[in-house]
């Protein structure tokens, strides 16, 4: 069963085509600058195809995309009618979605209900769904939400002390997002462990170029840092994380900014970028400290800090701890990342072995001995989990 995976941004399209019977990846690429020019990059195994082809809007690039996949010198399937699904990436579905969903109509009015609360990421997911509709007509689409694993936290964790009618009108609350990679990486870590997923306590540390921590108790997502929008929680490349919202209208006045401008700076010009003076790339800010600069020393510190402090924070409020996961761009592959954050959770129980935390490329438990919490590093896959959802749907019809 060979299943497309749509990952929609506003100008950029992500893609895989997995075949499901053996949860192998076929082809992947990205179909960049839609609305402006176009540029395809299509991967197949080891070799990788680019090339500037028109993409005036998303139908043009989800058709440049199956063409890549039908193509005779890169392609990878023979006809169209071998797609039997597609999964698509949707990263805000409210209280609407608990759980991955068959797209219909309804869905997608409710999809279009959530767009005011993510702006920037579901009108770019809805006009994904409706051109890869008009370029697969009658193949089922499934949508799988960045939400929904959060949907599990109770009242405690989710609301905010706002006045509750607040909550009432406009369901503002904390939804959280990476909902799919926390899943994915705390069920394999419990895999690894050889222990139920569902009598663990798991925090798990997201840290991409957008940054969230997830506290899962026994299978559920209980807390996460990500809020009503994905710039709560912590310092990100580019995103301030918490901060005190009376910042607001103190920067409207001295800088003469509108209130857009001033979350415009805190969403694209804060986090390691704004901190180090820099760049919003751990590996340039790292570079950076190492050659004397003193602020990008400080950005790294404050990273790990707020990283350390959440994880504190989640052990207290699980009563314990049983892994910390690490996972995403920097999670992955930053040892030292790891190094400086664990250094915080002696009094956990955690201790990490140095040369196992040195090993890259493959998920593992840095644990050293006597560590009664284990730390692992878990590399993530959002697109199998989309795939095996899609697939889980489609199969019941
Ligand atoms: P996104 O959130 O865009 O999906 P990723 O999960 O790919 O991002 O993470 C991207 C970030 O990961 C980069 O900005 C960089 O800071 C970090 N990163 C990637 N590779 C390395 C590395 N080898 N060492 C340190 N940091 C890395």
């Amino acid at each position: 069963m060979k299943i497309l995976v749509v990952n929609c941004g506003s100008s950029s399209l992500k893609y895989q085509l997995l075949n499901m019977d053996d949860e192998t990846l076929l082809a992947k690429g990205l179909c960049e600058r839609i609305g402006i020019d176009g540029r395809l990059k299509h991967e197949r195994g080891a070799e990788e195809f680019i090339s500037d082809v028109p993409m005036p809007d998303h139908t043009a690039a989800i058709k440049v995309m199956l063409d890549a996949l039908l193509s005779k010198e890169h392609g990878v399937i023979a006809n169209i009618n071998e797609i039997v699904a597609v999964g698509h990436r949707v990263v805000h579905g409210g209280e609407f979605f608990s759980d991955s969903v068959l797209i219909n109509d309804a869905v997608e009015k409710a999809l279009e209900d959530c767009s005011d609360m993510a702006p920037l990421h579901n009108p770019p997911n809805l006009l994904g769904i409706r051109a890869s509709k008009k370029n697969l007509p009658g193949v089922p689409q499934v949508g799988v939400f960045d939400t929904a694993f959060h949907q599990t936290m109770p009242k405690k964790a989710y609301m905010y002390a706002l006045p509750h009618k607040l909550y009432d009108t406009y369901k503002i609350r904390k939804y959280g997002f990476h909902g799919t990679s926390h899943k994915y990486v705390s069920m394999k870590a419990a895999e690894m462990l050889g222990r139920p997923y569902n009598k663990l306590k798991i925090i798990t540390c997201h840290l991409g170029n957008g940054a969230s921590i997830c506290a899962i108790e026994n299978g559920r997502s209980v807390d996460t840092s990500m809020g009503f929008t994905p710039l709560e929680g912590l310092v990100m490349g580019t995103r301030t994380g918490d901060i005190d919202a009376a910042i607001v209208p103190y920067l409207m006045e001295k800088e003469k900014l509108t209130a857009p401008q001033v979350i415009d700076m805190f969403n694209k010009k804060s986090g390691l970028l704004g901190l180090s003076g820099v760049s919003n790339d751990f590996r340039d800010i790292f570079q950076a400290k190492q050659d004397g600069n003193e602020q990008a020393d400080e950005a790294l510190e404050i990273y790990y800090y707020r990283v350390a402090s959440y994880i504190g924070r989640y052990a207290a409020a699980m009563n314990g701890v049983d892994a910390v996961v690490f996972t995403a761009g920097l999670g992955e592959n930053s040892s030292l990342l790891r190094e400086k954050v664990c250094a915080y959770l002696g009094y956990l129980g955690v201790k990490i072995d140095s040369e196992k935390n040195s090993k890259r490329g493959k998920s593992m438990d840095f644990s050293a001995d006597g560590a009664t919490v284990r730390s692992m590093m878990v590399m993530t896959n959002e697109e199998l989990v989309i795939a095996r959802d899609t697939k889980d749907i489609v199969s019941k019809l």
